[in-house]
């Protein structure tokens, strides 16, 4: 076709996938919600210098995947890459910092990245994510992953593990990143480009190279946990008691360290077994506290995690059927369309999906119409059945037709539809 195609890298969400997708959603802020998680909503589109500033300006999202761009007043802006920033910005723009901290928060919503496309990673995609500001104790660590962790239990999602590392603080960073470059540098004639390009900028990130977990160069690179300081390892200490209490497994993953520049401490992702090389994990976070300060605001500790919502959805198995249209109303031509579309609209009061046919067309038309909706039922108003004020409920599995009167018919078609399941019942 030569029409005009959807951007690379973006779906459209049609119905059943949508419907499935705001599902998973709607059980996830369930989840959250018990855990006193408050829903909120930022922007899709932010100050360039939010990202550049809070996610960092050596990170793969920074450099390479932000979709930016001027607007006409010349101010430099981007649509969102990740959440936290904006929920953080948020935070300090409203009366919420005023409240008792830690400030539980969740969010969803369409995230931005220019990456390769490919399957379970898109350009456009969604995410769900909660984020505990203004608190730094170890246990809300747990607590956040918690929140993620029964929302992928409540959907029956399994094959999953979370894999868990603690990556220091300013104090112990420092000396961890010059191990890393001492250990690294010997060998830098035998890494990849951007090996050496990210072993300049931002060491920490060659722990999760592709290329160099293939070549077998990190099994003797140095581990993050042998070198923090002893508040950072009192701190994992106490996040792994935590988890133990929630009943949550972990493995410990010397080469998580998280894309993004603002995590301290805790770094943990959620990878399921479907899940392929990079595209692996279903939902990532960790600890925050230097964020607020990198955005130009009082420090604020923070942590969270966002999950991508159609890797979740792809994988939950549970997620809980919506409602097949249940009833067509049709009007039977010349009789008064205007009373098929009041009747349509009293029996959807009843919570009853309900699709009306007010138009011109021939009754058989609409019928056969209504066959191929997949309806159960139709309810027909025409001209004889307008006289005896009534409405012809018919049964599309059988055919079994009754007259339902139609100044009760708010009562009548439950009833009639009840009735009816009781008999198919007893016929199966
Ligand atoms: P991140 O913000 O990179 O930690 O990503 C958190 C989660 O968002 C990942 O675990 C994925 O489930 C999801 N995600 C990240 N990038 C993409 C993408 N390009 N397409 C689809 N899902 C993504």
């Amino acid at each position: 076709m030569a029409g005009i195609s959807r951007p690379r890298g973006t779906d459209d969400l049609l119905p059943e996938p949508l419907a499935r997708m705001a599902r998973v959603l709607d059980a996830g802020l369930e989840v959250a919600s018990g855990f006193g998680y408050r829903q909120v909503e930022t922007p899709i589109f932010e100050a360039t210098e939010l990202f550049v500033r809070g996610v960092g300006d050596s990170t793969d999202v920074v450099t390479r995947e932000m979709y930016t761009f001027a607007d006409r007043g010349g101010r430099s802006l981007t649509l969102r890459p990740e959440g936290t920033a904006p929920v953080v910005r948020a935070f300090w723009e409203s009366d919420l910092r005023q409240a008792p901290l830690p400030v539980r928060l969740s969010y969803a919503g369409a995230m931005f990245r220019y990456d390769r496309p490919g399957k379970g990673r898109y350009r456009q995609f969604h995410q769900f994510g909660v984020e505990a500001i203004g608190d730094s104790e170890p246990e809300l660590d747990a607590e956040v992953i918690a929140v993620a962790w029964r929302w992928l239990q409540g959907l029956g999602v399994e094959g999953i593990s979370l894999q868990l590392n603690s990556i220091g603080d300013q104090e112990c960073r420092p000396a961890y990143r010059q191990a890393l470059l001492d250990y690294f540098e010997p060998l830098a004639s035998q890494l990849p480009a951007l090996d050496r390009e990210r072993l300049r900028r931002n060491p920490l990130r060659v722990l999760d190279s592709k290329e160099l977990a293939a070549s077998g160069l990190l099994e003797g690179a140095p581990r993050t946990v042998d070198h923090l300081c002893s508040s950072c390892r009192e701190a994992f200490e106490r996040v792994r008691l935590a988890l133990t209490a929630y009943g949550i497994p972990f493995q410990m993953n010397h080469r998580l360290v998280r894309g993004l520049d603002y995590y301290v401490r805790t770094a943990f992702e959620v990878w399921h077994e479907q899940l392929q090389g990079a595209q692996n994990s279903l939902f990532g976070g960790g600890r925050y506290d230097g964020l607020s300060e990198l955005l130009g605001y009082p420090p604020a500790p923070g942590v969270g995690f966002a999950a991508g919502l159609e890797r979740v959805a792809m994988l939950a198995p549970t997620v809980p059927a919506g409602p097949p249209p249940a009833l067509a109303v049709l009007s039977a031509p010349p009789a008064d369309p205007g009373a098929a579309i009041a009747a349509a609209d009293r029996v959807r009061r009843r919570g009853i999906q309900v699709l009306c046919d007010a138009g011109g067309r021939s009754l058989r038309a609409k019928l056969s119409w209504a066959e191929r909706a997949g309806v159960r039922g139709v309810l027909i108003l025409g001209e004889s059945e307008l006289e005896r004020r009534t409405v012809t409920a018919r049964l599309l599995a059988d055919r079994t037709q009754v007259e339902l009167p139609l100044r009760a018919l708010e009562e009548a078609v439950p009833a009639w539809l009840e009735g009816a399941k009781a008999v198919g019942e007893g016929t199966r």
